[in-house]
């Protein structure tokens, strides 16, 4: 049977094609056009770019870098429901820091209040959350984590030259 070539997801109906590909819905093909995209930048180009970032003013704040990748973790639970996720943001140590504990607090706030996912994942993002407070990106360069986060922005720039070439 017929596999998404960005999610992997068995394709039961319908899908899209492209060539040889097959993608279970619109999105799909759009985010595997962008990370096919994503792995034909040049790295020489991705690191320039990194570079700029890295010593450029904070995205969220506009203060002083270095900025880097700051990953933050949320849980809320409703009853039955419990939803995490992982919040990566492109931002200075300061931002990073107050996004973890501002995560942190959510997911203690909000977190437990399902069974059993709530119990579980809420220690497992306070604690995820605290990892980020404490190991730092080395402030010299930018991480590897940045470099894929540009990659992947300068794909969505290209994506969108390409599908509205008369915009531009
Ligand atoms: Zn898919
Ligand atoms: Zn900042």
């Amino acid at each position: 049977m017929a596999k998404c070539a960005y999610c992997n997801t068995t394709i039961l109906f319908g899908g899209r094609k492209q060539g040889e590909l097959r993608f279970c819905n619109a999105e799909c093909e759009r985010k595997g056009a962008v990370a096919a995209i994503a792995s034909a930048v040049p790295a020489d180009y991705v690191r320039q770019r990194a570079l700029q970032v890295h010593a450029g003013t904070c995205p969220l704040c506009a203060g002083s870098g270095p900025v880097d990748v700051y990953t933050t973790y949320r849980v809320w639970s409703a009853v039955a429901l419990t939803s995490w996720s992982s919040r990566p943001a492109v931002c200075c140590g300061s931002c990073g820091t107050n996004r973890a504990l501002g995560d942190a607090l959510f997911s203690l706030l909000l977190g437990w209040w399902g069974l059993p996912w709530g119990l579980l994942m809420t220690p497992v993002q306070i604690i995820r959350n605290v990892v980020t407070l404490v190991r730092r990106p080395a402030p010299h360069a930018p991480t590897p984590a940045l470099e894929q986060m540009v990659r992947m922005q300068i794909a969505q720039e290209q994506a969108q030259l390409q599908r509205a070439p008369g915009l531009v």
